[in-house]
């Protein structure tokens, strides 16, 4: 994969601004797969759901937001 340098366009992996955690099944590398905003008073939390590619496993990660 390439990117031209558009500030515009922000990969999910580049956004979350996360290493991907190893499967614990696999010990391969996950991908990220989904992110999910979750808004509540105390601000916006996001749900990384990560992916293995190799075995399936999926496995969430709860990241914290800035305050409202
Ligand atoms: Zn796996």
């Amino acid at each position: 994969m390439s990117f031209l340098h558009q500030d515009k366009i922000i990969p999910p992996d580049e956004e979350a601004g996360e290493k991907a955690p190893a499967c614990p099944r696999c010990k391969q590398e996950m991908w990220l797969v989904v992110i999910t905003k979750n808004t509540s008073d105390e601000g916006t939390d996001d749900w990384l759901t990560y992916e293995c590619k190799k075995c399936g496993d999926v496995v969430e990660v709860e990241r914290p937001g800035s305050p409202a």
